[in-house]
């Protein structure tokens, strides 16, 4: 069990806090089956919403993250609190660096409130031409956006998930209560349109490093840490948990077959 589990469990839900179910709460009496393995495991939602499934796809994007090589970080201070503003703002800001630099900017982004309720920033991963922060911090201006803005270069591991301030959406074992997850997950969510990131198109990267869609990326980064559910994501199908017994029972009835037919 990885430490930050057990601390989780340890901790517990504190006074009055309410425990965090071992399973996506929306899929509660569903498993999801795998017919040609045999596995079993909890069934899922995937919903970004879901206060068990939302952080796990916020790791996976973690991890797809660093796959994608991203060169920079970038913080920009003095974002709206509306969401549709913020979208303008970013694509108008990507439109014009690519115009100043001439290069294939490639950006992946997210909103965040700031902590004690001062507005709003933006962090962002860059990939490509080297951005002067001068000339970053005139062009996110220029769009509306705050001038204060930082650019930092980074040292990229591909096999180290990025930190990716995720903390709003809760790292599946960071948070102690369902409370407090779905409140911060809640609160990231409407400050970036129901999504987790944002990227511009041919951010995502594979395993290769070929260009991929963010499914894929994300795919690419679990089965290279073997979260196996979603890596044969294709071949998982979901059941009532209550038919789990027959199924069971065919599976072993199959495998005695099989054997007996190699004998
Ligand atoms: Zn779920």
């Amino acid at each position: 069990m990885p430490l930050s589990a057990q601390r989780s469990q340890a901790e517990g839900g504190g006074p009055g806090g309410i425990r965090k179910p071992p399973r996506c709460p929306r899929r509660a009496d569903w498993i999801a089956l795998n017919r040609r393995t045999g596995e079993i495991v909890p069934a899922s939602c995937r919903a970004n919403f879901c206060s068990w499934c939302g952080p796990i796809n916020a790791s996976h994007i973690a991890g797809a993250l660093a796959l994608a090589g991203p060169e920079r970080a970038i913080l920009l201070t003095g974002l709206s609190p509306n969401w549709q503003t913020n979208r303008h703002w970013m694509r108008e800001s990507t439109y014009r660096l690519r115009k100043v630099l001439k290069g294939e900017l490639q950006l992946a982004w997210h909103i965040e409130p700031n902590p004690k309720g001062t507005g709003h920033h933006a962090h962002a991963w860059q990939r490509g031409p080297f951005i002067p922060q001068r000339a970053l911090s005139e062009v996110v201006a220029s769009v509306g956006m705050g001038k204060v803005a930082f650019i930092n270069r980074m040292r990229g591991n591909p096999n180290k998930p990025l930190g990716y301030g995720l903390k709003l959406a809760g790292m599946p074992y960071g948070m102690k209560t369902i409370t407090e997850t779905e409140d911060g997950l809640a609160t990231y969510l409407e400050a970036n349109g129901g999504r987790l990131v944002h990227t511009t198109k041919g951010f995502w990267r594979d395993a290769e490093g070929n260009a991929c869609g963010q499914r894929e990326a994300m795919k690419a980064w679990a089965s290279r840490n073997r979260t196996a559910t979603l890596v044969e994501e294709g071949k998982w199908e979901a059941m009532p948990d209550e038919r789990r017994p027959g199924f069971t029972r065919a599976i072993a009835q199959q495998r005695a077959a099989e054997y007996m037919a190699r004998e």
